[in-house]
């Protein structure tokens, strides 16, 4: 599946920061990663801090799947606000899968800095506009909700959105925890760390089929040489469909752009990431090169040819939306581009293994989170590997109770 349209901007800032040899020659390991975007890369560099004997392997260069496309927000609330979820999956279960969220995105910046830093990490703080009048009572609710739950949380008026912002929101949630990363230097710096501690990985060798053994996994490839490992993490994005039956996820189109760099951002409320109670909802962060990147708008439909017509149309749209609530910052579009993106029924991820696919483990962090959801499934996938459980594993089972 050709998983992103038109010109992403990180690979176009970035280059081709490293490349990986092909496979040539049949491999055994302990653990094989299928897929080397944010996910397999930060279950490589799991694994192999603890130890383990792991092949990654990818179809494409290294980070070139949806991590290339992504506008990289990182927040710990996901795409169903808390108040909703209790509702979904029961209120413990939804406290602590935020707080597991909340955890993850309090590791970034750790793995940040064991990696040397350079990756455009920032912290900031996170608003979410009331997009209509109507919605201001669900933002409230989620207000009182979180700051029952202790996640540090403010409420901004029309008034004070207005002194500090031209936002035109009738009233705002602003979560104090949330940052930025740019997710293409990340997961180049965690293969190459993962490298270091003995990790091998391969690029440009796609697999074919997967058989099961008694004792794991054999993968075949199309260099016709094949990786043999006792366990594999399918980590493939939203291209899981060759190695899960099951339709649990719906894919979705989801639209791009950064400006060209601006001196000033007049109108936009400090450093915040922005985004609105809509659906589908825009969103917009600063660049760390001093653009604006604005997201959103999501079609629900992947095939990419259609993605691809409807580009120049969201652009517009996203362009169009960017002037309404930052009317004094000039939006001159740099690049645009669209990508595929996952929505699952609570807005959770599924980690972990599955009945149908013995020896394997799943990492499939879709929607609005999907960052965040990766670094919660390498520790999962890592604890369940070296120690044979995980705490945080039942919060994001397939067979997690749903009441949708
Ligand atoms: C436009 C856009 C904006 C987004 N914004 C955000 C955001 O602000 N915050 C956030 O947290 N998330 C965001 N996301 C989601 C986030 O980008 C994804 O969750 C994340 O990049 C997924 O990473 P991944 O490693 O799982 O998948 P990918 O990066 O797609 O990596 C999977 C890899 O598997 C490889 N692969 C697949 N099949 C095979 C095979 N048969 N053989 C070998 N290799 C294979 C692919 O080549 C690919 O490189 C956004 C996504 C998009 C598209």
């Amino acid at each position: 599946m050709d998983l992103v349209s038109g010109s992403p901007f990180w690979p176009l800032r970035n280059g081709l920061i490293a490349s990986y040899p092909g496979l040539d020659a049949s491999v055994e390991c302990h653990v094989a990663v299928l897929g080397a975007g944010i996910t397999g890369a930060l279950v490589a560099w799991e694994l192999a801090e603890a130890g383990v004997d792991v092949v990654v392997v990818d179809k494409r260069d290294v980070a070139t799947g949806s991590t290339c496309a992504s506008t990289c927000l990182l927040q710990y609330e996901v795409d169903t606000p808390l108040h909703r979820l209790v509702h979904l999956v029961g209120e413990a279960h939804a406290v602590r899968a935020y707080r597991a969220c909340y955890a993850a995105l309090k590791k970034i910046p750790r793995l940040d800095r064991v990696l040397g830093g350079g990756h455009g990490f920032r912290r900031a703080e996170s608003l979410q506009g009331a997009s209509r009048a109507a919605h201001l009572p669900g933002l409230r609710r989620e207000l009182e909700m979180r700051r029952l739950h202790g996640f540090d949380v403010e409420w901004w008026s029309r008034a004070r959105l207005a002194r500090e912002s031209t936002l035109p929101y009738p009233g705002a949630l602003v979560a104090r925890d949330a940052a930025q990363i740019d997710a293409h230097r990340f997961t180049h710096s965690l293969l190459r760390a993962a490298s270091a501690r003995g990790a091998r990985v391969y690029d440009r060798t796609r697999v074919t089929r997967r058989t099961s053994t008694r004792g794991g996994v054999t993968l075949h490839t199309d260099r016709g040489v094949k990786i043999r490992a006792r366990r594999l993490v399918v980590a493939t994005g939203y291209e899981t469909a060759p190695y899960l039956a099951e339709g649990l996820s719906k894919l979705v189109s989801t639209f791009a752009l950064v400006t060209e760099p601006r001196a000033h951002f007049s109108g936009w409320p400090g450093e915040r990431l922005i985004w609105e109670t809509a659906r589908p909802y825009v969103y917009l962060r600063k660049t760390d090169d001093g653009r604006a990147l604005i997201g959103g708008y999501d079609e629900p439909a992947c095939d990419p040819r259609r993605r691809a017509a409807l580009l120049e149309r969201k652009t517009t749209a996203l362009a169009r939306r960017f002037r309404q609530l930052l009317p004094k910052v000039p939006c001159e579009v740099a690049y645009a581009w669209g990508g595929t993106f996952a929505e699952t029924p609570d807005g959770l991820p599924y980690i972990g293994a599955h009945p149908s696919a013995p020896h394997t483990f799943f990492t499939l962090g879709y929607g609005g989170n999907g960052i965040t959801f990766s670094v919660i499934a390498a520790e999962i996938i890592r604890d369940l590997i070296c120690e044979g459980r995980s705490r945080d594993a039942e919060l994001f089972r397939f067979d997690r109770p749903a009441m949708v």
